[in-house]
């Protein structure tokens, strides 16, 4: 029922699942997303160019009204993939140029750069933001030994009592838990990376400094909640989708091969940002034990966490992204041919927030907008067209359906977190799911029975 049935897609969501390997490494170049910036040559444009009219004719080749309703949705899915790439490739690499708006239309859906303002409560935020500023206490810095040893000490059993908590809560897979964490390889990046989640190796990558340790006479203190928002993110966003979606056609698997397809960031990602305020409420509520004490011999003693300090973390997390936003604007503008007015950004910046950064010392400095990182803008815009787009359509689909209880139960959310669907297809693969809910059920419990064995073959070759 979750399978393709017809044998000639079957082939190609293998094509192009091999297609968007290829598309990853040329999009991963040429935004330096790693880092090294690989320019791509006129040949590689040509050949992803070639191969992408090629997929999509072998696609329009098969008679979509024939096909069952589960393969039409893959059908739909991988026609909005390859379009993506292709409008990507037609705007920033070849001639036939729409316009940014056009371009962000195309790939985006109804997002305008306006309703960023809508993803986010500006105003309270940047208030929050400017009252943080004020705050004393600086953490030490990530590469002390009394840092790294705190964390260290600390992170790996806050982590899974936050997951087993989630689970309780029905967005966790509990048979996955214990798994998980004998599984998973924790990663601490001491420098400036944030948190990501690598599916392949079952690595989690926390960067240190959110964890931020203080030293308080003489002994070292964690206030851990900004560390615990971010892997939110991670863990309910990304490790459960990647952890599920595996028995599902390769194009929808949360594959690296896929990450880049620019047609399924909206929905992932918009889904991940949805899942952040679960942290948000963790944090608040665990304040009593939040507050953590270490030395030599490991963790000592756990005292309340005073409200400043989870209003802290919280707010870190805000100020990351709105710093994040004004650089859209920035990059936004820059492909608009307009960055050299400071005067434009100032304008768009104070009507999305109504506040007047240039007053407060906290501004940070963006940095200047290459064109490695205006390439990037598609997938950076997911994330905030995501969350309006993915709360609209879970909106859209409950309102038409008649049994509004379904949609606050595990079970959907299992539904919300099975396959990397296009945003184009996420709402009618929400529809078709919940009209099969008790075949998703079935399918469900197989895929987490799956998952499970694979998380302890992999905890297996670790030992
Ligand atoms: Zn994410």
């Amino acid at each position: 029922m979750f399978q393709i049935e017809r044998e000639e897609l079957k082939r190609l969501d293998e094509r192009v699942f091999e297609y968007n390997g290829r598309f990853a490494s040329f999009y991963i170049g040429a935004t330096a997303f790693y880092g090294d910036s690989l320019d791509p040559s006129p040949e590689c444009i040509r050949l992803l160019s070639k191969d992408n009219d090629e997929l999509r004719k072998a696609l329009t080749g098969i008679r979509r009204r024939g096909l069952s309703e589960f393969d039409r949705l893959v059908y739909d899915h991988l026609r909005s993939n390859l379009s993506a790439q292709r409008a990507y490739l037609n705007f920033y690499f070849l001639d036939k140029k729409p316009s940014v708006d056009e371009f962000i239309a195309k790939l985006l859906g109804n997002f305008s750069m306006d309703s960023l303002a809508e993803s986010y409560d500006d105003n309270i935020e940047a208030r929050l933001l400017v009252l943080e500023g004020r705050r004393g206490m600086l953490p030490l810095r990530s590469s002390d030994e009394r840092v790294q040893h705190a964390v260290r000490e600390t992170v790996p059993e806050l982590l899974k009592q936050m997951t087993a908590h989630y689970a309780k809560l029905g967005l966790f897979p509990g048979e996955l838990v214990e798994e998980l964490f004998r599984a998973m390889h924790i990663r601490y990046d001491p420098e400036e990376g944030g948190s990501s989640w690598w599916k392949e190796s079952y690595t989690l990558e926390l960067a240190i400094k959110e964890f931020n340790v203080y030293q308080i006479r003489g002994r070292s203190r964690v206030n851990p909640s900004t560390g615990l928002i971010n892997s939110t993110h991670e863990i309910l966003g990304h490790t459960v989708r990647d952890l599920i979606s595996e028995e599902m056609p390769r194009t929808l698997t949360g594959d690296n091969k896929n990450f880049f397809n620019l047609c399924s960031m909206q929905t992932i990602e918009g889904y991940a940002f949805l899942l952040e305020r679960f942290g948000e409420d963790y944090v608040r509520n665990q304040e009593s034990k939040l507050s953590l004490e270490v030395d030599a011999r490991g963790l000592r003693k756990r005292s309340p966490l005073n409200q400043d300090e989870s209003a802290r973390g919280v707010l870190r997390i805000s100020s990351q992204r709105l710093v994040e936003i004004r650089y859209l604007v920035k990059l936004y503008l820059s492909l608009k041919g307009e960055e050299q007015s400071n005067i434009n950004e100032a304008r768009v910046w104070r009507r999305f927030t109504g506040v007047d950064f240039a007053r407060y010392r906290a501004l940070p400095n963006l940095g200047s907008v290459t064109l490695e990182k205006q390439r990037d803008l598609p997938h950076r815009l997911s994330y905030w067209a995501g969350i309006q787009k993915v709360r609209d359509t879970i909106d859209r689909v409950k309102a038409s359906h008649e049994d509004k209880s379904f949609f606050e139960t595990p079970l959907f959310n299992a539904i919300l977190s099975t396959g990397t669907w296009s945003w184009e297809v996420f709402g009618d693969w929400l529809r078709y799911a919940v009209a099969h809910k008790t075949e998703f059920e079935e399918h469900y419990a197989l895929a987490v029975a799956g998952s499970k064995k694979r998380l302890v073959q992999h905890a297996g070759k670790n030992r």
